[in-house]
């Protein structure tokens, strides 16, 4: 019943997204990348994130300040510190989230992977 439920993934998603681990920086495909568009789950095609809330936060990894409303959820991350961040809808593993290091307005940075990510033109 669930067989065609998700996309396949390779194993280097399988790693980050089921997993939870962690790209290297400034490798993804998405670090420098500022089209306009929407960043959707690379396991369930769920929209996450819209092209103006990415910001260049120089860390190597995609940020976004605001999350597609309802689109993100909010764990405690195993390291008992970190937030971990996951898509509600299939619970695949996108990153963290970090407040307060005033990066932007909205003081909120979503580090996520790229290979969490697929993006969608607006085109
Ligand atoms: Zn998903």
């Amino acid at each position: 019943m669930n067989e065609k439920k998700f996309n396949d993934l390779t194993p280097e998603e399988a790693a980050v997204i089921e997993n939870k681990g962690t790209e290297r920086p400034f490798t993804g495909e998405y670090n420098d990348h500022y089209l306009s568009g929407t960043y959707k789950c690379r396991k369930c095609d769920a929209s996450l994130y819209r092209s103006k809330d990415k910001f260049n936060s120089g860390c190597g990894w995609p940020a976004f300040d605001d999350e597609i409303e309802g689109a993100v959820k909010r764990v405690p991350d195993a390291d008992g510190r970190r937030i971990e961040i996951v898509c509600n809808n299939c619970d695949g593993h996108l990153g963290h989230v970090f407040e307060g290091e005033r990066l932007t307005e909205k003081n909120t940075r979503h580090c996520v992977n790229s290979l969490s990510l697929k993006f969608i033109s607006d085109k």
